[in-house]
């Protein structure tokens, strides 16, 4: 068995459990391991710290499976860990809800570098760790059985994939691949979803509750969605009464997927203006022309995946912040996000208040806001908290 040793003081997150292992930390690897293949990591006293997949390409050298030395990392330890996930699921996001779910949340489901998503009949895998890629045949066997669907879509394509020395891959993994988007039901309204070429898996599961919370905040309001995607804000703001809604997004087939989305619900078509611009232009355009909303969503890509672009994110966040108080009638509603792992919540707060001080308006914060409960955030590991949010009245 391949192990890795490391460093004298090293070990302290990993007594807390924290799953990653930096390669800073290591100060030897016995026994030449191969790339996503299980190794014992230890103490400088060699004493047992947990069993992990071995990554050489990656900072992340190992990524931990298990804590329990007596845990064999094998198809029986991917059965427990994916038929937690999957019951955990069903107890949170009820199907009456939706039936788009995340059904194993990586790190927060003790599978580091595995995202699995179901979309109506279809599995959407995402393997993003070596330890993932090593056992994706297993997991797909497993997920067949546990799930009693038969199409799996793997969409190991994500940029993070390169950092860990693994090539881009997607399509079928069991099955068939889908002919076209999807149909999903997201609290009684329809979404199509373009698995094999839509953003990460297809839909961001993750602001599915702040979409029926927009809902409920919407009543004859004329709202400005920025970054709008396929339209999931927008016809959630639709389907709570809003008066009118301009969609922003700088992604033609993402606007494309939206039209048909309001197509689909049977709401007028010229309840939404659809505009495709860079959302930082089209602020400053509308601000020009002396435009004013009611309710402002800004639910922006991530600027600071790590902590090395805090600086820049923070602008960009305060600039279009900042745009969005100056178009917002008295008593209008601000709902802004963040999903920048490298900025946390009381970063944005802080952004947020500086872009109304130079906006020059008094707001309220009314709600914090977080991702849904199918994306959870496990105790050892406060990085899965990504997505935070704020409703802000002015
Ligand atoms: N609110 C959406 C998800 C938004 S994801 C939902 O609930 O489904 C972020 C979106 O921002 C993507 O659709 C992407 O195409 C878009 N985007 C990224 N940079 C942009 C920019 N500078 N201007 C406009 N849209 C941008």
């Amino acid at each position: 068995m391949s192990a890795v040793y490391l460093k004298p003081g090293r070990e302290k997150s990993l007594l807390r459990r924290h799953p990653w292992v930096f390669s800073g930390a290591v100060e030897r690897v016995m026994g030449a391991p191969e790339d996503g293949q299980t190794v014992q990591v230890l103490d400088s006293a060699r004493r047992f710290l947990g069993w992990g997949a071995y990554s050489s390409h990656s900072q992340m050298r190992v990524r931990i499976w298990s804590w329990d030395q007596g845990e064999a990392i094998d198809a029986a330890f991917f059965r427990r860990r994916l038929e937690a996930a999957l019951a955990a699921r069903q107890a949170l996001v009820p199907e009456v809800q939706t039936n788009a779910v995340r059904l194993v949340h990586a790190e927060s489901d003790g599978l580091p570098g595995l995202i699995v998503d179901r979309y109506a009949d279809t599995l959407v895998m995402q393997c993003l760790s070596s330890g993932a890629e090593r056992w994706r045949e297993t997991i797909a066997d497993l997920l067949l059985e546990l799930s009693g669907l038969e199409n799996i879509y793997e969409r190991s394509d994500a940029d993070v994939r390169q950092l860990e020395g693994l090539p881009s891959r997607l399509g079928p993994l069991r099955g068939q691949a889908p002919e076209g988007p999807l149909q999903i039901c997201e609290n009684e309204l329809k979404f199509w979803v373009d698995i094999t070429q839509g953003h990460k898996t297809g839909f961001y599961l993750d602001q599915r509750q702040n979409r029926l919370r927009l809902r409920q905040l919407a009543r004859d309001r004329e709202v400005l969605d920025c970054f709008c995607y396929t339209g999931g804000f927008a016809l959630n703001a639709l389907a709570g009464g809003a008066r009118s809604v301009l969609a922003v997004d700088s992604s033609a087939e993402a606007l494309a997927l939206g039209r048909r989305n309001l197509e689909l619900n049977d709401f007028p078509y010229a309840q939404v203006e659809w505009l495709e611009a860079d959302v930082f232009q089209a602020l400053r355009g509308l601000r020009d022309r002396g435009r004013s909303f009611d309710l402002v969503v800004l639910d922006p890509p991530k600027f600071a995946p790590t902590t090395a672009q805090v600086e820049r994110a923070s602008r960009a966040y305060k600039d279009i912040n900042l745009l969005a108080f100056k178009l917002l009638r008295p008593g209008g509603l601000l709902v802004t996000f963040s999903c920048s792992g490298g900025v946390d919540a009381g970063l944005f707060q802080k952004i947020v208040a500086g872009a109304a001080l130079d906006a020059g308006v008094d707001g309220q914060i009314v709600e914090h806001l977080h991702q849904a409960p199918d994306h959870p955030v496990a105790l050892n590991f406060p990085e899965g908290a990504y997505l935070k949010g704020l409703i802000l009245r002015v």
